[in-house]
C-alpha cells in the first residue's frame, strides 16, 4: 500500500511543463511540485549562470498553470480528503 497520494493537474494550455503535482503522504504532509521555467540552448543558460554566480540575476523563475473550474474542484477535493 502507497504511504503518498498524487494528484495532477494540467493547465488549460495543455503544456507539460505546467502540470503540477499534489503531494499527500500518510503523515499529512502535502507537497507541491512544478516544473521550473525552461531557459533555452547552452550559450543563454551559461549566461544566466555567469549572471547567477556574480549576483546579477534580476528576473524570478516563475511560470504558471491556468486553473479550470474542475482544476479547483479537484485541488480542494484532494486538500480535504480526509
Ligand atoms: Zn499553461
Amino acid at each position: 500500500m502507497p504511504d503518498e497520494e498524487y494528484l495532477y493537474v494540467e493547465c488549460q494550455c495543455h503544456s507539460m511543463d505546467h502540470v503540477v503535482r499534489f503531494t499527500r503522504f500518510d503523515d499529512g504532509e502535502y507537497w507541491l511540485h512544478m516544473q521550473m521555467t525552461p531557459w533555452g540552448g547552452f550559450f543563454r543558460r551559461l549566461w544566466r549562470a555567469i549572471k547567477y554566480v556574480c549576483g546579477k540575476l534580476d528576473d524570478p523563475h516563475w511560470g504558471e498553470t491556468i486553473l479550470s473550474p474542475e482544476n479547483r474542484q479537484q485541488i480542494v477535493d484532494f486538500l480535504n480528503r480526509d
